[in-house]
């Protein structure tokens, strides 16, 4: 789309450059893909930065301290964040237990926070109507999760976006078939690891539990991200959240980021939740770290 030497300087660069007449200025393809801002000549490093994010097609694996940490919510705005950015995201959640017709799961805010135009069958392969760990969930609907089958869905997406987020089930131990667990499928997906984990009390067992874990593995781990499911109402909770917060900075070798703010009225008002989320520093400083990481990254082979 772009000639020799020539880029669109949006959001992508950030950066001031001469104002220059580019034939492609009014070109709806750039204007939908980076919004006009300004054009301008590339130097030989930015056009390596370029060539760099056009094939970065990375995927993270977002997995949780414990259920109900706010995974969903954290990689949905993740998404958002990067997608105001102008990156190119995908969202995939493997398997979804506890699904229920009408109403909405983990995968819909997923595909609506990325504006994900992807076939329902890639983005949540497996889909189960009891709210179990995903072995149990399949067996008691007869059927059986294929790591295979979900290695191809995840293949497929990732060559058609630059970043792709991968939000597990559950913790790092959670039986999906017989003989895996979620580790066992982050370590065939071959994918860095953010870990989403709970700023109250508790917070700093399960943190150190789960990357631990990851460690043993030798997985890699992006970062520790810390959130507020509930409202921080007294003095002994804010207490609480200070020392898990500086605790775990203290002691995990990993970047920890948060805690992100509670905010209220996600089933109600999604979007604006998602958005009002998306604005915080500390969800600007992980999207940094995760853009930070996918370029210096290679494709990785799975
Ligand atoms: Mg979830």
């Amino acid at each position: 789309m772009h000639g020799r030497g020539m880029f669109w300087a949006g959001h992508r660069h950030g950066r001031k450059l001469p104002r220059q007449l580019c034939i492609w200025r009014n070109s709806t393809m750039c204007q939908a893909r980076f919004g006009i801002v300004t054009a301008g000549i590339c130097s030989e490093e930015q056009m390596a930065e370029d060539r760099l994010e056009k094939r970065m097609n990375q995927g993270i694996f977002i997995t949780g301290t414990d259920t109900a940490v706010g995974k969903t919510f954290v990689t949905a705005a993740l998404a958002w964040s990067l997608k105001e950015r102008g990156v190119d995201v995908g969202v995939m959640k493997p398997v979804e237990t506890g699904v229920v017709k009408g109403r909405t799961s983990d995968a819909d805010r997923l595909a609506q926070a990325a504006q994900s135009a992807d076939g329902f069958d890639l983005v949540r392969p497996y889909a189960f109507r009891f709210p179990l760990a995903p072995l149990d969930a399949a067996r008691a609907e007869r059927r059986t999760i294929t790591l295979s089958v979900i290695m191809q869905a995840y293949r497929r997406l990732q060559s058609q976006h630059d970043l792709l987020l991968v939000e597990g089930v559950g913790g790092v131990h959670v039986p999906i078939t017989p003989t895996a667990d979620a580790l066992d499928l982050i370590e065939k997906l071959r994918v860095p690891v953010l870990v989403v984990g709970r700023v109250g009390l508790g917070g700093v067992n399960h943190a150190l539990l789960t990357l631990n874990a990851l460690r043993q593995r030798k997985i890699p781990v992006l970062a520790l991200a810390l959130n507020r499911t509930t409202a921080t109402g007294t003095a002994v909770a804010r207490r609480q959240e200070h020392s898990t917060v500086s605790l775990l900075r203290a002691s995990v070798g990993v970047p920890v980021i948060g805690p992100f703010p509670y905010v209220p009225g996600v089933e109600s008002g999604f979007s604006q939740a998602l958005s009002k989320l998306a604005a915080h520093g500390e969800m600007k400083k992980l999207t940094k770290q995760v853009l930070a990481s996918a370029r210096r990254s290679r494709r990785p082979r799975v």
